[in-house]
């Protein structure tokens, strides 16, 4: 693979420490903080501790542990906010932009997590 990862990135210095961040769960495998610029009454990051770019990096450089674990900790994430449709709440929407034409402006790897009102459409109609 030829995935480049720059471990000067904000998410990197958060998880070494260097940069504070607002926490709603950290496991071994996944940290979650509230996202600093919120799109959504509910905007939460959840991101793999290992060094990955973006989803796709992810999906395929990770241990099953590190999956298993980011996503795990995904759905606690959901819990902790009573997010979950299935549990009362109302629901939520998962976004992992990925490279340029997904807009990913922090290049390790994260899931935005965002909720608390209608969504609306999931995308632009396309040109
Ligand atoms: P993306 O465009 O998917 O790469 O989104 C990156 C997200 O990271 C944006 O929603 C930013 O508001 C958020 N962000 C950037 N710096 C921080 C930070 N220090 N703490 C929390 N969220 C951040």
């Amino acid at each position: 693979m030829t995935y480049t990862y720059d471990a000067d990135n904000i998410f990197a210095k958060i998880l070494r420490g260097e940069i504070p961040n607002n926490t709603v769960l950290e496991t071994d495998h996944a940290l979650a903080f509230h996202d600093i610029q919120p799109s959504a009454p509910v905007h939460v990051l959840v991101i793999p501790k290992g060094p990955y770019i973006c989803y796709d990096h992810f999906a395929l450089a990770a241990t099953d542990a590190e999956i298993i674990g980011f996503n795990r900790a995904v759905g606690e994430v959901c819990q902790k906010l009573g997010i979950q449709p299935g549990e009362g709440g109302n629901g939520y929407r998962l976004i992992a932009n990925s490279g340029p034409d997904g807009v990913q402006e922090v290049e390790h790897m994260h899931l935005h997590i965002l909720g608390g009102r209608p969504m609306g459409r999931m995308v632009q109609k396309a040109n």
